[in-house]
């Protein structure tokens, strides 16, 4: 567990024994909850790239849990179907990023056997295998090193296990705050004879995957761009581009609509106001980012800036209790408005 992390567990853990948890839920647990996941990995997998992934054991005890807590599992459209329902019984509903092939072969089993269903938002570029996917090309680079050295950021232990998972979740964390850090990390990649190519192979989709994914009954496909780039960097022509040329792809392949979208990244620094617009002009009925927070009747209003609650290999009783509470929610607003927009 990175430091973030365990610190993260730590208030989460206090949260929960105090009851502060259970006496800010007044306030921030909202109707329900759209949860985001990536990669679903073997337990005893290592990667660097912690972040990304949740093993399948800790998936499998996730849904456990929340059954039950009563929660309905439900498709994304029922659970905006629910907003507008004041009796309706509390839900959850998952997302999937990216276009992971995992998904398909580790993820399905356990979300059909729990009858859960779920959206996978995919990345023309995973399929396709041209998407620049510098966070494998950066865990590639951190896996095979003992130390990482980017200029402009600095100098990184990752003798072992634990040092290559802090390396990885600082220097990810570094570049979403400043996303001028990239060309460092390329050149570090380059310098190391990474092929990002041959990485995104090995780990995501293939069209035919995509097409056996998308006809489960459980499954719903979401547009998530053409190359997965930082959109609030992109010039509005590119934005547009980005999404339909990705929701037309997907449409292709399928031949199901795609209604539903997901931001990359997610956070403040990679969507705003102008994504949401762009992509309530062309026609999807939602976007989710990846703001924390649970969904309220309010976010009917809100339907391009959906929140989501993340997921990870971390969880345990309290986090998952102060998840479901609204936590992330009010640590991230400073207890302020617990309806999380743009
Ligand atoms: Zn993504």
């Amino acid at each position: 567990m990175s430091l973030p992390e365990a610190i993260k567990s730590a208030v989460y853990a206090a949260a929960h024994f105090s009851g502060l948890s259970s006496a800010l839920a007044v306030r921030y647990r909202g109707r329900g909850t759209i949860f985001a996941l990536h990669s679903i990995v073997d337990d005893d997998a290592f990667h660097p790239d912690h972040t990304l992934r949740c093993p399948v054991g800790k998936l499998e005890w996730i849904l456990r849990r929340l059954r039950q807590q009563q929660l309905d599992f439900v498709t994304f459209d029922e659970a905006i179907e629910r907003l507008s329902t004041p009796a309706a019984r509390p839900f959850v509903t998952f997302t999937f990023d990216d276009g992971f092939a995992d998904n398909l072969t580790k993820a399905l089993p356990v979300m059909a056997r729990f009858a859960a269903p779920f959206m996978v938002y995919v990345s023309t570029g995973m399929v396709t295998r041209e998407i620049d996917a510098w966070w494998f090309g950066l865990a590639a680079l951190i896996r095979s090193h003992d130390e990482v050295v980017i200029p402009g950021l600095g100098r990184f232990d990752c003798s072992d296990a634990p040092s290559k998972q802090r390396a990885y979740a600082a220097i990810e964390a570094a570049i979403h705050s400043d996303f001028d850090l990239l060309p460092a990390i390329r050149a570090a990649l380059a310098a190391a004879g990474i092929q990002i190519r041959a990485l995104v192979d090995k780990e995501a989709l293939t069209e035919q995957q995509l097409r056996i994914l998308s006809a489960h009954p459980l499954v719903t496909i979401g547009g998530h761009t053409t190359t997965h780039p930082n959109l609030a960097r992109a010039t509005p022509a590119a934005v547009h581009w980005e999404m339909a040329q990705n929701r037309a792809f997907l449409q292709e392949i399928t031949g199901k609509p795609v209604n539903h979208n997901a931001y990359p990244f997610g956070h403040s620094g990679a969507c705003g106001d102008r994504e949401a617009d762009i992509c309530r002009a062309l026609g999807f009925h939602t976007a989710v980012t990846t703001r924390p927070g649970m969904l309220f009747a309010e976010h009917r209003r809100h339907l391009y800036a959906l929140p989501r609650i993340c997921l990870t290999r971390g969880e345990n009783p309290s986090t998952l209790h102060g998840k479901l509470n609204g936590l992330s929610r009010a640590l991230n607003s400073r207890l302020g408005d617990p309806v999380a927009v743009m």
